[in-house]
């Protein structure tokens, strides 16, 4: 399906404590990066916005902490409701803005409506524990919410990386500031409509429009306890530093540079495409995305497929946009300096052509760059781009030595048809997420979604069981009523 680009910019306003506020900070635009055109326009929220819209938050989170689960997963249920009846129209908001394709921009949105069908099941499975541990004498789990905590989210998944979040940390009955990206602002608003609609209670969920200072207030601000941040590696660790050393509970992804290390014994057709896949979905703006091939032996046939199927995209249609003009302007830059630097270009995308009509947009196509250097720019600097970079190997070994290396470790996959080859590669990886025969090993849920080293500051993951623990306290109570005869320490 086409993605469908308002002709008309939304004005923009913040969601803060339940209501439509105008912003009174500098004024933001938002460009569609599939035309350039102008989809939306106001004002961000200014630092007395946001310490109005946590304050509110502060209140309206005492009452929700006393709402039984069962009623707050209420809401959670009829937002899911709205989301699925209303998945097209927040999808061509979020491609208009992210520049990601339909079925990507759809992908996205029912990934983070499997994080919310997680949420609604705590009501059942996180039920605390209670244990008779001397005669007379229980012990007990409750789970508490911490107050106001935050979300700090990127632009490449403006509805799905806030939904590893939101409904989660709601339901334990926390209230939430969501700073969204200031690129994809329209999305964020949208949700922020279906939460509304939903029922959950005012000022539980404020959306401040805002950048860096925004974020800074919240770091700084004494009254927000936790924080989830998603985005790039010095951004995240910046808000990790600063937000700890407030006393805060801080868990900040950050970036990426994938491995993916071919085998000879790989089926061709099924490298092919998830190596291809992998590197041009989502016009290769995922944190998941494969950025380096690490080819051990002879594998020409598999690259052959690999180009193949990228050079059969066709920009706009089945191959996304790229966020802005200056990052697209970078990324023809990066191939520039591999091609000076020695590498050959088996698929140039900045030729690539798209249609007329979206010539004002931010394109550029698949690029395939072969004979890379290890510790080269290409090789280790995540670009963010459309672009994989092959390392020529020798063998398994090599390419490992090369994937630990790296000082990101979100994701790695081997492709092979030998178990022990495999298990080789699982094992070895210093990598949160590994895959097999799988281009983007995202792994659903439950499964918990966080990288290693650079790519996460903090513990634990971002979804799944870990987060519970992160974003609630247990409480572990030991009740006795009567005196006990026997003779143990706790009569
Ligand atoms: P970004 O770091 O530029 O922005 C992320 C958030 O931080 C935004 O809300 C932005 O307003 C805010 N921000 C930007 N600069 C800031 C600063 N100096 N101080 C404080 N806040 C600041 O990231 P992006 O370009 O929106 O997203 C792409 C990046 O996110 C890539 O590096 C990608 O790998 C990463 N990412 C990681 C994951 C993951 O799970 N590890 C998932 C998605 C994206």
């Amino acid at each position: 399906m086409e993605v469908q680009i308002a002709t008309n910019p939304t004005q923009l306003k913040s969601y803060i404590s339940g209501s439509w506020t105008q912003g009174e900070g500098e004024n933001l635009k938002v460009f569609s990066p599939y035309n350039g055109s102008l989809i939306g326009e106001g004002p961000l929220a200014s630092e007395s916005q946001i310490k109005e819209a946590i304050s509110s938050a502060s209140e309206a989170q005492k009452s929700w902490a006393q709402t039984p689960i069962k009623e707050r997963t209420r809401v959670m249920f009829e937002l899911r409701r709205i989301l699925l009846a209303e998945q097209d129209e927040i999808t061509h908001l979020k491609c208009s803005e992210s520049g990601k394709t339909f079925p990507e921009g759809k992908a996205g949105l029912m990934k983070g409506i499997e994080v919310l069908e997680y949420a609604l099941s705590l009501q059942n499975l996180d039920i605390g524990g209670r244990l008779e541990v001397s005669r007379g004498v229980s012990c007990e789990y409750r789970r508490e919410p911490l107050g106001v905590v935050s979300c700090i989210t990127p632009f490449n998944f403006p509805a799905m990386v806030p939904m590893w979040t939101l409904p989660i940390t709601l339901t334990l009955g926390n209230a939430v500031i969501w700073k969204p990206s200031e690129k994809t602002p329209l999305t964020a608003l949208k949700l922020a409509d279906c939460f509304e609609r939903a029922g959950l209670p005012k000022g539980l969920l404020s959306v401040v429009l805002g950048k860096k200072e925004a974020v800074e207030e919240i770091c700084d601000n004494e009254q927000v306890q936790a924080i989830s941040f998603v985005g790039s590696t010095n951004v995240a660790k910046s808000v990790y530093q600063r937000g700890t050393a407030h006393g805060k509970r801080v868990l900040a992804l950050g970036g990426a540079k994938n491995h993916i290390v071919l085998l000879p014994d790989a089926s061709e057709d099924i490298s092919g495409v998830g190596i291809s896949d992998s590197f041009t979905g989502c016009a290769g703006q995922r944190c998941m995305a494969a950025s380096v091939l690490l080819a051990v032996g002879d594998v020409e046939g598999h690259i052959l497929k690999i180009k193949e199927r990228a050079q059969s995209l066709e920009l706009g249609s089945t191959m996304g946009a790229i966020i802005t003009k200056e990052q697209v302007d970078f990324l023809k830059g990066a191939i520039d300096d591999a091609v000076a630097a020695g590498a050959k270009v088996l698929l140039d995308g900045r030729e690539s052509s798209m249609p007329s009509a979206l010539e004002g947009g931010y394109w550029i196509g698949p690029t395939i760059l072969d004979h890379i250097k290890p510790g080269s720019i290409a090789a280790t600097k995540e670009l963010f781009g459309p672009i994989i970079s092959i390392i020529r190997c020798k063998d398994i070994s090599e390419a490992m030595k090369i994937q630990n290396s790296s000082e990101y470790g979100n994701a790695c996959s081997v492709f092979t048809s030998s178990g022990p080859a495999a298990e080789k590669v699982v094992s070895m990886a210093q990598a949160g997420m590994v895959g097999v025969n799988v281009g983007v090993p995202v792994p659903r849920e439950p499964f918990s979604f966080g990288g290693v080293s650079a790519s996460k500051f903090g513990h634990g993951d971002i979804t799944g069981s870990h987060s519970l623990d992160f974003w609630s306290n247990l409480k572990k109570v030991t009740v006795k009523w009567e005196k006990q005869n026997d003779n143990n320490w706790m009569s």
